[in-house]
């Protein structure tokens, strides 16, 4: 291995949803962050990222963990599932919230559209509304139901966070997180953890020194890295890989019944998912193992 690439404490991992099967464009995520790995000299884990429960049908996390077996993809550690590590995101909100950070939110859905109307607008994202901030100083005696994360630069003060990073492929990005995203749920109304919350406490905890991922999670990074700064933990390097465009130029996804990879031949599919992050598409190997190893050495040229 070229000295250069070589990097103690390299930590990198694959974190599929188990909604369904492994398609075509997550495959490329899995790949991409299993030749990083391997490229640097480094462990690579797998992490079911199973915290929205009803929308996981049972067993499709071991259809992942078979589909990224047959493709010769096995981590290096026994999986982790986000569903048995509640108390883990318990004890990061309870910090949050004793240093002010989080606050309890009150607002259905309905309130905040409303509240959004008579501000003159309904700033929104992705299908997520920019919360308007109404339970910001209390919940006025009201129950609590979600919780959220103030997006100002201090409790007490309501400057804009303004968050800048260096993504390996995308380069230098910037996000006015307070503006672009406001007050975004940590714990949700239903009781379910946030994406966001648990990507970053696990992170952390498997000591994950680079994230490899599609990209479309670019836009969550800037909501990952404030966590980490509030929770003073590290913050990972970024790398967002291409995305695998669907035959109607949508991404694939399994929302918009991207199919499940055909892996009657793996080296197809991994030829496949390796040409969408611009490797050549013949590098040699007739069986996953042999081509997997050439595609290191041209994953080491590529990001050299
Ligand atoms: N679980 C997320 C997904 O399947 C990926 C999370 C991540 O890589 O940070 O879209």
């Amino acid at each position: 291995m070229p000295a250069s690439l070589a990097r103690p404490g390299y930590t990198g991992r694959f974190a599929p949803s188990p909604t369904g099967p492994l398609h075509a464009g997550s495959l490329v995520a899995a790949l991409a962050s299993w030749l990083d790995a391997r490229a640097h000299g480094g462990h690579w884990l797998v992490r079911i990222e199973d915290v929205d429960g009803p929308r996981c049908p049972p067993g499709a996390d071991q259809v992942i963990l078979a589909q990224l077996a047959r493709c010769g993809l096995l981590p290096d550690q026994t999986p982790l599932w986000q569903s048995q590590r509640s108390t883990r995101y318990q004890a990061a909100l309870e910090r949050l919230q004793a240093l002010g950070w989080a606050y309890g939110c009150a607002c259905s859905r309905k309130e905040i559209a409303e509240a959004l109307l008579a501000q003159g607008g309904a700033p929104e994202r992705h299908g997520e509304l920019v919360y308007p901030g109404t339970c910001r100083a209390g919940a006025q005696g009201r129950a609590p139901r979600a919780w959220r994360l103030r997006s100002s630069t201090g409790p007490q003060d309501e400057s804009h966070v303004q968050i800048t990073w260096q993504d390996r492929r995308l380069g230098s990005q910037t996000q006015d997180l307070t503006l672009a995203v406001g007050d975004f749920v940590l714990r949700r109304a239903d009781g379910l953890w946030a994406y966001q919350l648990a990507v970053v406490v696990d992170d952390a905890e498997q000591g994950i020194s680079d994230v490899v991922r599609g990209e479309d999670l670019a836009d969550n990074t800037p909501r990952q890295i404030r966590l980490q700064q509030l929770l003073a933990l590290p913050t990972p390097r970024y790398l967002h890989t291409p995305l695998v465009l669907g035959a109607n130029g949508e991404k694939l996804s399994k929302q918009n019944g991207a199919a499940a990879l055909q892996l009657d031949d793996p080296v197809l599919a991994l030829r496949s998912a390796a040409t969408s992050l611009g490797l050549p598409p013949d590098l040699p190997g007739t069986s996953s193992g042999e081509w997997l190893a050439s595609a290191v050495q041209a994953w080491r040229l590529l990001v050299a």
